[in-house]
């Protein structure tokens, strides 16, 4: 039976380790955290992301809320701009949710998956490897662990010790910082649908996370002003949920070139944010690291050695990850602009159809993977 050694229990790692065990590998995850707390604040997954935890059985739809579209607003105004459905051609849902939630459901299905064992407070430290497997070390709490593995798989995030270990420049700061709020169920709850509200160098999403009306807030600011400033000023709906809303954190928002490596004939995948950290401004990081976790294990499970797999996942990822980035740095420069330029931002959105506005977002939506990892839609 192969083995594989997972660093990293976010959302990469896990989906990962099930996709793996499923096809039949024996996986350590090995995760840095001494427990597994329920960090962060709301989280949409879109259909193309549903789709791959549908065929791996995890029950995705057990939690959250489904959401059928996003309002766009004008910021300063609150008015609305556009309509923008984000259901697939194939009627695959969109869904909104807690990532702690998410985190549980994919747990509970790693318990239930054989072949899979999780280990907490284990630090990746060094590794080293040739072309028939990988060693590493890790720091735990009884010292130092030396293990070795047909494949290691990196989903240790964007500060990723093992991309720092092969090499790989740092993350960079992209100029903007995300503040994260979360407003009981005893604040005014908009509609199912997501919100968001465009403004100069700012922009807020708002979203409903559960059926009992429970909110989740994103104020994206500058970094050299991180209060959310202006923005209460914006429309006063916004401003009554901001005011009753808890700060859940901040989050500077990071960048990296993608981190691809298969040409070294290696086994060792980097996937997730630690191969392509994505800002938040198409709402894909999560979605996209969780592809990422389903092609791999297709691609390494297909014959051949995990290397020649390597090189088939990332020739399949590489223009994916590529369309998705330019995508967030379309919604980035647009979602940002001042005025005048947003008024004709705001007037080429208002002419369009629900109907043709969801065609432009097909190719990312429509994503399928096929069992054998073949990325093309259908
Ligand atoms: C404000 C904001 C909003 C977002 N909204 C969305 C959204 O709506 N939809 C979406 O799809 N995405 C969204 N994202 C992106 C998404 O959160 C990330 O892309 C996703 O969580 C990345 O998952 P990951 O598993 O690759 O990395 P992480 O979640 O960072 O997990 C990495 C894991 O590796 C562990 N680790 C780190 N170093 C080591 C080590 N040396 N040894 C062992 N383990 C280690 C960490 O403890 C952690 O558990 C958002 C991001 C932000 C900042």
């Amino acid at each position: 039976m192969p083995d594989a050694i997972v660093t990293g229990a976010g959302i990469a790692g896990l989906t990962t380790a099930i996709a793996l065990a499923q096809k039949g590998w024996r996986v350590r995850v090995r995760e840095r955290a001494a427990r597994l707390e329920p960090v962060g604040a709301g989280i949409q997954l879109s259909p193309n992301a549903l789709d791959v935890l549908h065929r791996l059985g995890v029950p995705i739809d057990q939690v959250g809320i489904a959401a059928d579209s996003v309002v766009l607003r004008d910021g300063p105004s609150g008015r609305r701009i556009a309509t923008v459905p984000v259901s697939s051609s194939d009627g695959r849902g969109y869904r909104v949710l807690h990532r702690a939630d998410l985190q549980r459901v994919l747990l509970e299905t790693v318990s239930g998956t054989s072949g899979v064992d999780l280990y907490l407070g284990d630090t990746l430290v060094d590794l080293d490897a040739d072309e028939g497997g990988v060693r590493t070390a890790f720091e735990t709490r009884q010292g130092t662990t030396q293990d070795r593995s047909d494949l290691l798989v990196a989903a240790d995030g964007v500060h990723s010790a093992a991309a720092r270990l092969l090499g790989f420049p740092a993350p960079v700061a992209s100029g903007a910082t995300a503040l994260r709020f979360i407003a009981g169920s005893n604040v005014p709850s908009g509609p199912a649908a997501i919100e968001a509200w465009l403004g100069h160098r700012r922009h807020v999403v708002r979203y409903r996370i559960d059926a009992a009306g429970t909110q989740n807030l994103v104020v994206i600011v500058p970094d050299g002003d991180p209060s959310v400033g202006p923005v209460v000023t914006w429309d006063p709906a916004l401003a009554a949920i901001l005011a009753a809303a808890e700060p859940v954190g901040s989050w500077p928002l990071l960048t990296v070139e993608p981190r691809w490596r298969a040409e070294t004939g290696w086994p060792i995948a980097l996937i997730g944010d630690a191969a392509h950290a994505m800002l938040p401004y198409a709402a894909q990081g999560a979605a996209i690291a969780i592809e990422d976790a389903f092609v791999l294990a297709s691609c390494v499970s297909g014959g051949g050695s995990p290397a020649d797999g390597l090189r088939r996942f990332e020739a399949l990822r590489t223009p994916r990850v590529k369309s998705v980035l330019d995508r967030v740095a379309f919604h980035k420069r647009v979602y940002h602009l001042p005025r005048p330029l947003s008024f004709a931002r705001d007037l080429a959105l208002a002419v369009r159809s629900p109907t043709s506005l969801r065609r432009d977002l097909a190719w990312l939506y429509d994503w399928r993977a096929s069992a054998g990892g073949d990325d093309s839609t259908n």
